[in-house]
């Protein structure tokens, strides 16, 4: 095997190249992956355009890394390679994803389970070297087998799919319960899905870019309203007898999609902000104070792969429609982040191929 491979590594603002770098060697617990493909996210985009973000600033306390040069891509599946010592349970060539918590095992947090609020908290391909690449190298307790039934392809929406079921289990849905999507990207078109197979009766997708309103109506929403041209609020009022929605998501994290998630829902709801919002936005109480509204975060995810890979394997969630190119390595930044930057109404996710 030579000892180098292709791999696209983040240096920085705006600084992205498709390198020759060493093969990484697995250590203690570790395991090494031969990465069949890997989505491209939307934070992926915004460490290039703007990071870090997600990517430690300070040493990271659990893998050391800062900053760059590092390999981006946590959205994938792969096959394993190689096994470092005492790591145990997995075969070469098993199929796997990952989850992408890096947890210490032994905080408080940990102790109770609450991975995704571990204080050392890091994540796959932010504090360490991920799947924009030909391998990886990953702790074994990471590690998810594929079931037969679900694809390569498939099996890199694990990871975003794992972060709609987390968004829709923080706010409690109820069998029968209405549903407001605020935003219909990759993240609002998983929400929308996982709500309907968690049993709600509708959802109203509010979106201004025609083809994803389209797309969300092929996917089963009820309405796809386009906030530029109505009142989302009125809309889903007309739609529901007044009732409007009995639980909002809002997928992209801004004033104007918090305010719209407020304005979609009616008495009692719960609203979950899922979008990371990078601005602050204001929230005028005596909106939410009345009618004992509730916000709530989701924040990545904790145990929800299971659940997300049983949705792709018996078919619940349909993720082949959001795939809008495949595309090799080599062009990452011309045919995946540029396109994804510059056309949003023309994609959703691309997917990304080593070879
Ligand atoms: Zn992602
Ligand atoms: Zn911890």
């Amino acid at each position: 095997m030579a000892d180098t491979m292709k791999a696209a590594v983040w240096r920085g603002q705006k600084d992205l190249s498709i390198e020759q770098v060493p093969i990484p060697q697995p250590g203690p617990g570790e395991v090494r992956l031969k990465v069949k493909v890997c989505g491209i996210c939307g934070s992926d985009l915004h460490e290039y355009n703007e990071g870090p973000f997600l990517i430690p600033r300070r040493p990271h306390p659990l893998t050391g890394r800062q900053g760059g040069p590092l390999v981006v891509g946590h959205e994938f599946s792969a096959e394993i390679d190689s096994l470092g010592p005492e790591a145990e349970g997995w075969q070469p060539g098993d199929r796997v994803t990952v989850n992408c918590l890096l947890y210490c095992g032994v905080c408080a947090y940990c102790q109770r389970g609450q991975y995704n609020m571990c204080l050392k908290l890091g994540t796959v391909a932010f504090a360490s070297d991920g799947a924009f690449a030909e391998f990886l190298c990953v702790p074994a307790y990471t590690l998810l087998k594929l079931p037969d039934a679900v694809t390569d392809d498939m099996g890199a929406f694990a990871e975003p799919l794992a972060v709609a079921v987390r968004v829709v289990k923080r706010t409690r849905l109820e069998l029968g319960h209405s549903v407001a999507v605020i935003g219909a990207g990759p993240i609002g078109l998983l929400v929308m899905q996982v709500a309907l197979a968690a049993g709600a009766s509708r959802v109203f997708v509010v979106e201004p870019m025609a083809a994803r309103r389209e797309m969300a109506l092929k996917l089963g929403a009820a309405l796809a309203i386009d906030p530029t041209a109505e009142d989302a609020g009125k809309a889903i009022a007309a739609a529901t007898g007044n009732m409007r929605a009995d639980r909002a998501f809002d997928c992209v994290g801004i004033q104007a999609s918090f305010d719209t998630a407020v304005k979609c829902t009616g008495r009692r709801a719960v609203i979950c902000v899922a979008g990371m919002a990078l601005k602050p936005v204001e929230v005028r109480f005596l909106s939410l104070w009345g009618h004992e509204k509730e916000i709530t975060f989701s924040t990545g995810y904790e145990d929800e792969f299971p659940a997300a890979l049983a949705l792709l394997a018996d078919g619940r969630v349909d993720v082949e429609s959001l795939i809008s190119d495949r595309i090799k390595l080599d062009d990452l930044l011309s045919a995946g982040y540029e396109p994804l930057m510059n056309q949003p109404d023309q994609h959703l996710k691309i997917l990304v191929y080593p070879e």
